[in-house]
Parts: structure tokens; sequence; C-alpha cells
């Protein structure tokens, strides 16, 4: 097995590109916009995705029939990781969560009829969509518990439940619903099922946006009473809502991953530039030992982030089963993210800790990491399960900490 690291003249390319585009276009966007005022809001995205599709740069993941660049995983790190430079970046290629994941699951799981109408809007930057499974009374981490019922009266479903942390379904065009419909399933996995529900729709009550540490950014609450939707608004098959979800975690999550090394980089030369400018008790900061210790854990840190998400990306790629890397990946990666813009804070003193840098912002948003799209107890638990399989089944572990040559 070999793996190559180096890019094509081609990719290099589109890196740079990618890297220009944010830098030139992206970030001077983003200083003009006013996020309390929705027409600069507004005026502020069609501006970069102007000139995202004049350069290229659309849809990093999605293949070039839907209209976008058609990269593989590993490939696809590199734009993802260029664009999370700027918290716009995903926004502006059209590669931002959860519509990204939301296009991975319905062109994977969509009738012909639901592309089109679902997916062909999305993939156009025209419509924006939200993703509903958790909720307030049961544990998110075990989608097996979802409460919210849907069942069938002649061809339309009634549905009922209660649903929060919606993220964007304020400003989304249609919801991808998870709801409960079977009662005696063969196996607990097999009870949900998913919908599409056009928003806004008469029985989705939006009842508020839960404001959270890094502000009131769109997660809502939603109240399900008596919402009708018609059969052929079933996505997937009746009873794979949880194998549709889990299909929509995998990539999705290494994408997570992919824009967090970004954020982790930002924190780590953030790090070092300050270290190299503050003098204190006849030196530099850079000179310090505990402080050069801090800058060596965020570089070791961060080099294991990127290998793990390139190794993962890659199995992905080969069609290779990829769920226990991209279960460590998004362990790592997530405290990896907490740990060094901590540390980044820690270095800035008082200025780190004030507004006057985006670490402050940029902790708020890598805290949720460590739990959303699988808590790190749960990828614990998994890689747990998996480890222990493979010495059971094969007398060693090896298969389980990513099947390598060594
Ligand atoms: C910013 C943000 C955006 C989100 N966007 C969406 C969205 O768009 N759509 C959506 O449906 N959801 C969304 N969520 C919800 C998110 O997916 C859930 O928070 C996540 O699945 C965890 O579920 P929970 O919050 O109910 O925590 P719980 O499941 O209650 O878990 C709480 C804690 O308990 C521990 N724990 C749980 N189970 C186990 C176990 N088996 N073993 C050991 N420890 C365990 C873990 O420490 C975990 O962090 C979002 C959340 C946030 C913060």
């Amino acid at each position: 097995m070999s793996i190559d690291f180096s890019l094509s003249p081609e990719l290099e390319e589109i890196r740079t590109t990618t890297r220009d585009f944010i830098e030139n276009v992206v970030k001077p966007a983003e200083a003009k916009i006013d996020e309390e005022d929705r027409k600069s809001l507004i005026d502020g995205i069609i501006e970069m995705r102007t000139e995202a599709q004049k350069r290229g740069l659309w849809m990093p993941h999605m293949p070039k029939e839907w209209g976008g660049m058609g990269l593989r995983h590993v490939e696809l790190a590199m734009v993802q990781a260029e664009s999370a430079k700027s918290r716009f970046g995903p926004f502006a290629i059209n590669c931002q969560a959860p519509d990204e994941g939301n296009m991975h699951t319905l062109l994977h799981w969509g009738t012909d009829e639901q592309k089109q109408k679902y997916l062909k809007p999305l993939c156009d930057g025209i419509a924006r969509s939200c993703f509903a499974m958790t909720e307030p009374e049961v544990a998110g981490s075990d989608p097996t518990l979802i409460q919210t019922n849907a069942y069938q009266d002649g061809d339309e479903w009634v549905i009922n439940g209660h649903k929060w942390f919606i993220s964007q379904a304020r400003r989304a065009t249609f919801a991808i619903l998870i709801c409960r419909t079977e009662e005696q399933p063969e196996i607990k996995q097999a009870a949900n099922t998913a919908f599409i529900i056009d928003l806004p729709a008469e029985g989705w009550n939006d009842v508020r946006e839960i404001e959270t540490m890094h502000g009131g950014t769109g997660h809502s609450e939603i109240v399900i009473d008596d919402l009708r939707v018609h059969d052929r608004q079933m996505l997937g098959g009746r009873g794979q809502g949880h194998l549709l979800g889990q299909y929509r975690l995998g990539p999705a999550r290494l994408a997570h991953c992919m824009r967090w090394i970004a954020q982790a980089e930002m924190a780590l030369d953030m790090m070092v530039d300050r270290s190299l400018h503050r003098f204190s008790h006849g030196s530099l900061l850079a000179e310090k030992q505990g402080v050069q210790w801090m800058i060596a854990d965020s570089a070791m840190e961060l080099y294991q982030s990127k290998l793990m998400v390139l190794h993962a990306a890659y199995k992905i790629d080969r069609g290779e089963d990829f769920k226990t890397e991209v279960s460590m990946a998004k362990h790592f990666v997530a405290n990896s993210l907490n740990r060094i813009i901590d540390r980044a804070i820690q270095v800035h003193g008082a200025l780190g800790y004030s507004k006057d840098t985006p670490l402050v912002d940029m902790y708020a948003h890598a805290r949720w990491a460590r739990f959303a799209d699988g808590a790190d107890e749960i990828h614990q638990m998994r890689i747990a399960e998996r480890t222990i399989a493979a010495y059971k089944d094969h007398g060693t572990t090896k298969t389980a900490t990513g099947d390598l040559p060594i």
C-alpha cells in the first residue's frame, strides 16, 4: 500500500485558487457584513457566491453532473480546510452544514422526483435545508429512542412530536424529519422513517431559536402538531430512518473535521505569532520553554489530526470500511481543536479572552464539536467495541488501528 500526499498540478491549482479566494474575496466581504442587518448578510453572501462560481469553486463535495467539483474525499479535505479559514468560506462555496450532509443524503436516498425538487435548488444555491432528528425529551445519542411519531392516514402521514437544536430551520425551504413509524420493528434500529417537509408547513411550529454559547445563530426548537405529509414525501424506505441518519453522518463528520483543522491551524498560527511579538522577563514568549511546550503539543496534535483525516478520507475513496477511522478522527480532531484554541487564548492572555481577536468566537464554536454528531463517549464506545471485535476475530487489534502496514 502506498499513500501519496502530493497533489497533481490541477489539484494544486484548485488549492491555491481556494486560498486566494478566501483571502482576497471572502475575508474582505466578511469584514463588510453587518450580521444584524439581513440585507447586508444576503448581499455579502451573494457577492461571495457569484465570485466563487466564476472561479469554479462550487460544491467541492458534489459530483460534476450536479454542478459540483467532483472531488474525491482526500481532495475535498484540502478545499474544505482552505475554505474554513473564514467562517463564511463554506457558505461561499456552498458546502456548509447542514446542507452539505442533506445533499449527500438526497443524492443517495432520493427518488428522481425528489432530487429534482429538493436537491437541484440546494445545488443551485437557491434553497436551504435542515435536518430534524434531536429531541429534548430523549438522548440524541441514541436515535432508537426517538418519540416524534408518524401514523398513516390514507395516502398521508400525520406527525406529532418535538425537536430541538434544528440548525437553520428558520431559513430552510424544506426539512428532512426523522420520525418513529414502527411500533414493533424487528430490530430497534428499524423503527424510524425520514420524510421531506416543505417549509413553512401547517403543524410545524418554530417556537424559538435557542440561545447558545456562541449566540443565537439559528438552532430552533420545533413543536410538531398534526403535521400532514403525503406518502411520496418519504425519503428512503419505511423503517430506514436510522440507516439514513448514519449514512448521512459518516462523510458529514469527516467534513466537519476538515473544517476544524482550518480553525486549529489558525489558532496555532496566532499562538506562534503572538509568542514572537510578546516580551516578558527578559525574552520573547517564543523563547520560554512553557510556551514552547504549548506550541509543540499543538503542532503534534494538528499533524496527527491531518493524518487521521487524510487516512479516513482515503479509505472512503477506496470504498473500504471507514467507520472506525472516521470515529477516531472525529473524536481526536474535536478534542485537539478545543485544546489548541485554549492554548492560543492562554498565550494571548487578556487579549485572547477579549473579542478583539476571533479566538473567543472560535472557542465557543469549537465546544459543540465534542458532543454533536456523536458525543466523544459514543465514539469511544464504538471504537472500543470494534477493537475488541478485531482481537476476537483475528487475535490482534491491528485492523482496528487503521489497518496500516506497520
Ligand atoms: C450547535 C448545535 C447544532 C446542532 N444541530 C442539529 C441539527 O441540525 N439537527 C439535529 O437533529 N440535531 C442537532 N444538534 C443536536 C446534536 O446532534 C445533539 O446534541 C447530539 O446528538 C447529542 O444529543 P443530546 O444533546 O441529546 O445529548 P445526550 O444524548 O443527552 O448526551 C449527553 C451526554 O451524555 C453522555 N452520553 C450519552 N450517551 C452515552 C453513552 N451511551 N455512553 C457514555 N456517555 C454517554 C455524553 O457525554 C453526551 O455528551 C445540534 C447541537 C448543537 C449543539
